[in-house]
């Protein structure tokens, strides 16, 4: 039996479909005291799922600095917690990372509950080199996004981003104007109804797919700087 007093935990839960969380995630959830996440509402639908009912505290950008102490407290005294978030790896273009650098440096235990992630699980189904790969997550919004692209564009490693609903067909837009020549591997909806990988370099998938591309949540991986698909036979180098 896992004793978990004193301790943080670190709990990834799925992108998509419920069935996607580890046993001992499951198991974790339902010993610690209280679970801290982003929305109380998104957490609920996947506690209910397994039938687990435990207290939240709410950690977002607005309060994370009033309310970090007080859970380091609690924690200080024996009290043990999860940390969530709305889907994937807590901390991973997601909220938590001041709060467990704090606790790292309160000297508490921070031990993670390894699970799904978006970027990784797209990576390996993209077919295109992981041997070495660079995750940019969302690319800046307004302020130093041409200058990023252009310093992309240049990337002689795998590229993986993340893009909104909003703001995908914007992106392949752009990469087609700064990388026009480059493989594309966009992964949509992953793990749930509606998951498609589309193929192509960004200017086939602008017209391929035209009708679907501003509905779901994505992860656009690019292939490196001239890189050309291998014959299979070729085992010469790393993939
Ligand atoms: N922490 C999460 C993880 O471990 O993957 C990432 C959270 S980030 C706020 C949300 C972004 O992740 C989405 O905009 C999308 O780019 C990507 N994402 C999350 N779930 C996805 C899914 N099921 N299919 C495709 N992309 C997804």
């Amino acid at each position: 039996m896992e004793e978990v007093n004193g301790i943080i935990y670190v709990v990834a839960t799925p992108v998509g479909n419920l069935g996607d969380i580890t046993y001992r995630a499951v198991d974790i959830l339902k010993k610690v005291d209280f679970i801290i996440c982003e929305d109380t509402r998104v957490t609920k639908i996947l506690l209910d799922h397994y039938n687990i009912i435990k207290k939240f505290v709410v950690i977002n950008a607005k309060n994370e600095s009033i309310v970090i102490d007080r859970i380091i407290e609690r924690i200080l005294t024996g009290e043990s917690c999860a940390l969530v978030s709305d889907a994937g790896t807590p901390c991973i273009s997601d909220p938590g990372i001041r709060f467990v650098n704090r606790a790292i440096h309160n000297g508490l235990q921070v031990n993670g509950i390894p699970g799904p992630n978006a970027a990784v699980l797209a990576l390996s189904i993209s077919g295109l080199p992981t041997y070495s790969f660079v995750f940019e997550g969302f690319l800046p919004q307004k302020k130093g996004r041409q200058k990023k692209l252009k310093q992309l564009a240049e990337e002689e490693r795998t590229l993986v981003l993340y893009e909104s609903t909003y703001r995908i067909k914007k992106l392949l837009q752009e990469l087609n104007e700064y990388m026009p020549q480059r493989q594309i591997v966009v992964a949509r909806e992953l793990t749930k109804k509606f998951e498609e990988t589309w193929r192509g370099t960004a200017s086939e998938i602008l017209t391929g797919y035209e009708d679907k591309i501003s509905k779901g949540e994505f992860v656009v991986i690019v292939a490196p700087l001239n890189w050309k698909e291998r014959d299979p036979e070729d085992h010469s180098e790393p993939y």
